[in-house]
């Protein structure tokens, strides 16, 4: 039988945790606001017809690489917010998938892991 596991982090060290979280949630959501601002489809003003060959290219390209950011910064909003709601339920530190503890020296790099390493490994295969 897997004993079960009681563990969870005092509210000493969730506290500054839990702040550092919600702050990279606020500056993620600003550099997505701004990455939005920045996507050349975005701009309205943008007159379609007359656009010339090269600027056109230079908006598509602009465009994906605010789409590519764009998409990173909401992965890790998910990811944070995720992490976030661990720490209400009290399970912050615990692997979403096996249950078992994270490493804590992969919780200092990585604070808004959900997964242990090897759970992280299991999913890419
Ligand atoms: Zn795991």
């Amino acid at each position: 039988m897997v004993k079960k596991l009681n563990f969870s982090f005092p509210t000493k060290v969730l506290g500054p945790v839990k702040g550092f979280l919600q702050g990279e949630l606020k500056k993620l959501k600003k550099q997505a606001e701004r990455v939005k601002k920045n996507d050349p489809f975005a701009d309205t003003s943008r007159v379609n017809d007359n656009a010339a060959v090269d600027t056109d290219v230079a908006e598509q390209v602009g465009h994906s690489n605010a789409e590519a950011k764009g998409k990173f910064i909401k992965s890790r909003i998910v990811q944070i917010r995720k992490a976030l709601t661990r720490i209400k339920i009290g399970k912050y530190g615990i692997c979403e998938d096996c249950g078992k503890m994270i490493d804590t020296d992969r919780l200092m790099v990585f604070p808004e892991t959900t997964v242990c390493v090897k759970c992280v490994k299991d999913r890419e295969k």
